[in-house]
């Protein structure tokens, strides 16, 4: 178990190009949805109000993280 959560995760929310389930993913302080097929990047801000349970875990330990 690493102390710090993973850098990215599957969700199985869609993509709004083209509807491949998304990857959450972060950098230094932002998360961002991403696309592995189209290559597309989104803000997270986009899905947050369908956030399903890999993304709603993801966010647990990228806030665990800021303390
Ligand atoms: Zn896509």
């Amino acid at each position: 178990m690493s102390y710090f959560g993973p850098r990215e995760a599957q969700t199985t929310v869609p993509c709004p190009s083209c509807g491949a389930p998304l990857v959450i993913e972060r950098s230094c302080r932002e998360v961002r949805m991403r696309c592995p097929v189209c290559g597309r990047r989104f803000p997270l801000k986009d899905f947050i109000g369908n956030a399903d349970e890999a993304m709603e875990s993801f966010l647990e330990n990228v806030y665990c993280d800021r303390i």
